[in-house]
């Protein structure tokens, strides 16, 4: 069993994330104690039946008490004020981390509200499924995932310690652990992930209003191309929201792009240029192997998701 890296770890929001970290962490042997804050009482109780936590409460200055690792796992909009409200039960020399999805606001967020004393390294695991709860958690969530630690430029000693303790906390649970600039992460993230989540939401809402095709259609005659956008448009609407107002910037300089490219295959096809729709698809094919071969997706059918669980963000 590996060595325990937090005596005492407090997630706040105990949902998909949170509740993936605590399995993660107790089944790794990572950390000790774990306290639990929720905002949902129906939450915690199940959390209390579960039995994964020491602890539960709806009371963040009392989950992160004596905490030596606090794990901010609520949407992206609330990570501000979960972090106000732990802030001044802190002890000296924990370290607060998050897994939200966009970095550069919530990086701002914590610097402004967290005492000094306190280690502020955000981070986000690459890492879910389109399921929310704590249901819906599970041990092996990270398993040769992609965590990226957005630290502060800052190279003082004890700060290095806690990124390189939080390092290990991750690596412990089968992750590889990265480091990136907040603002770099927002714009990767929006090519990766935040714009197929927008075009999936889109085109899922595009066939639902089509009012020449019915409903009971789109679903009787949904071929697989679909079906993955509707995978990916059943993600927590409130997750969802959240990442696009907090990362508005990145999306919508991807969004431009995406929308000039759209035109030109637009144009391909009008004008009948098939060799530049081959090609492009040709291109396509390879990044899709590329990723295959990094191991970070399934060359099964239907990317191996009929087998069991499945990572997306
Ligand atoms: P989730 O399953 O909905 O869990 C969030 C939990 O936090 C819920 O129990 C929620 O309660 C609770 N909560 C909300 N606001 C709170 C507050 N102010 N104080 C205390 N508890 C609060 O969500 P998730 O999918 O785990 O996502 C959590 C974070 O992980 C998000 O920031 C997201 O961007 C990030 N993330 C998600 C994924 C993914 O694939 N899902 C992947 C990587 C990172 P209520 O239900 O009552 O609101």
């Amino acid at each position: 069993m590996a060595q325990v890296i937090y005596p005492r770890m407090a997630v706040i929001g105990c949902g998909l994330i949170g509740s993936s970290v605590i399995r993660a962490a107790r089944q790794a042997g990572v950390v000790g104690e774990v306290f639990v804050a929720d905002a949902s009482a129906a939450h915690r109780d199940r959390i209390a039946e579960l039995g994964y936590a020491d602890h539960v409460t709806g009371d963040i200055a009392e989950a992160v008490k004596d905490a030596d690792l606090v794990v901010l796992a609520v949407p992206v909009l609330a990570m501000g004020e979960a972090a106000a409200a732990a802030a001044q039960a802190l002890k000296p020399g924990a370290t607060v981390t998050d897994v939200g999805s966009v970095k550069g606001s919530v990086a701002s967020a914590l610097k402004a509200v967290l005492p000094a004393g306190v280690f502020a390294i955000p981070g986000h695991p690459i890492a879910g499924t389109e399921q929310s709860g704590p249901d819906a958690g599970f041990a092996e969530l990270f398993q040769s995932r992609w965590v990226i630690l957005t630290p502060e430029a800052r190279d003082d000693e004890p700060y290095l310690e806690a990124i390189q303790r939080l390092t290990d906390f991750w690596s412990g649970m089968g992750a590889h652990v990265d480091r990136m600039d907040p603002g770099h992460h927002d714009l990767v993230l929006a090519v990766t992930s935040h714009l197929p989540h927008l075009i999936a939401y889109n085109i899922v809402g595009t066939a639902a209003d089509m009012e020449e095709v019915t409903q009971a259609e789109v679903m009787k005659y949904s071929a697989g191309g679909f079906r993955d956008f509707t995978r990916i448009a059943a993600s927590d609407p409130t997750m969802w929201r959240d990442i696009f107002v907090a990362n508005k910037d990145a999306v919508l300089e991807i969004l431009g792009r995406f929308t000039e490219d759209l035109q030109a295959l637009s144009r391909a096809i009008r004008w009948g240029e098939s060799d530049k729709l081959f090609e492009l698809f040709s291109r396509t094919r390879e990044i899709r192997r590329g990723i295959i071969a990094a191991g970070q997706e399934s060359a099964e059918p239907n990317f191996g998701r009929d087998h069991g669980k499945h990572s997306a963000d």
